[in-house]
C-alpha cells in the first residue's frame, strides 16, 4: 500500500503544473507558494489586517512569481534555494533580490502567530542568555539592529557555522544564507523592516513596529528552526 502511495504521488508529481496552478498564477512544484498559517487580521492590533493581506498576497507573490521567472530553464530551477543562496554572487541580480524576497517572506510568517505572550523557552532560551546576558539585552540587540537598517532590509537571529547565536541586519532582500552576507549562518528569526512591512499602521515609527514585533513571535518554530540548525551542524 505503501509502495502504491508512493507511486501514486511520484505520477502525480510529474504531471504538468495545471493542478497546482491557482488564479492562473503562477506556481512551481520545487519551490512552494506557503499558505499564511492564520487570517490577515490574526496579528491585530500589532500588525493589522490590511498591511498583512498586501504584504502577502502582493509582495510576497510578486517576489515568488519573479523568483520562478529568473530560475526558469536554469540549472537553479532543481536546486535547493539553500545552494542557490550559497553561490548568489553567481547569479543574476533578479535572483539574489526575488528570491531573497520569496524566501525571507516565508520565514517571517512562520515566526509570527496570534499573540500569544510566548517567551523564548528551553535550550534556546539559555543560548540567548549566554550569548547576550539576557532575552531583555537580546531583544535590545535585535530591535538595535532593525530600527538601524539605512533605508530597506532585515534583522535576523541567526545560528553561525560554530554553532553560535548572533544578531545582523542586511540591505534588500539579502539573508545571512548568501554568501554576500556579512555574517552568514542559519536565519533562526526574521524581522521584515521594509517601509511595506509597518507604513499603513506605523507610518515612519519603525521603532513602534518593532516593540510591537515582540507581541507576534512564534518562539516554538524558532525554537524548532534552532534545533533543526543544531542537528545539520552536527
Ligand atoms: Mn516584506
Amino acid at each position: 500500500m505503501k509502495t502504491l502511495l508512493v507511486t501514486l504521488s511520484l505520477v502525480l508529481a510529474g504531471l504538468p503544473g495545471k493542478p497546482y496552478a491557482l488564479n492562473a498564477q503562477i506556481t512551481s512544484q520545487s519551490f512552494v507558494f506557503q499558505n499564511l498559517p492564520y487570517d490577515y487580521d490574526a496579528l491585530e492590533p500589532y500588525i493589522d489586517a490590511t498591511t498583512m493581506e498586501i504584504h502577502y498576497s502582493r509582495h510576497h507573490r510578486a517576489y515568488y512569481n519573479n523568483f520562478l521567472n529568473a530560475v526558469k530553464g536554469t540549472e537553479m530551477e532543481k536546486m535547493a534555494i539553500e545552494d542557490i543562496f550559497a553561490n548568489i554572487s553567481a547569479y543574476p541580480q533578479a535572483v539574489r533580490n526575488n528570491g531573497g524576497g520569496y524566501y525571507n517572506h516565508t520565514l517571517f510568517w512562520a515566526n509570527m502567530a496570534p499573540g500569544t505572550g510566548q517567551k523564548p523557552s528551553g535550550k534556546l532560551e539559555k543560548a540567548i542568555e549566554k550569548t547576550f546576558g539576557s532575552v531583555d539585552a537580546f531583544k535590545e540587540a535585535f530591535a538595535k539592529a532593525g530600527a538601524t537598517r539605512f533605508g530597506s532590509g532585515w534583522a535576523w537571529l541567526s545560528l553561525d557555522h560554530e554553532g553560535n547565536l548572533f544578531v545582523s541586519s542586511t540591505p534588500n532582500q539579502d539573508n545571512p544564507l548568501m554568501n554576500v552576507a556579512e555574517q552568514k549562518g542559519f536565519p533562526l528569526l526574521a524581522m521584515d523592516v521594509w517601509e511595506h512591512a509597518y507604513y499603513l499602521k506605523y507610518q515612519n515609527k519603525r521603532a513602534d513596529y518593532i516593540e510591537a514585533f515582540w507581541n507576534v513571535i512564534n518562539w516554538k518554530e524558532v525554537e524548532n528552526r534552532y534545533e533543526k540548525a543544531l542537528k545539520q551542524l552536527k
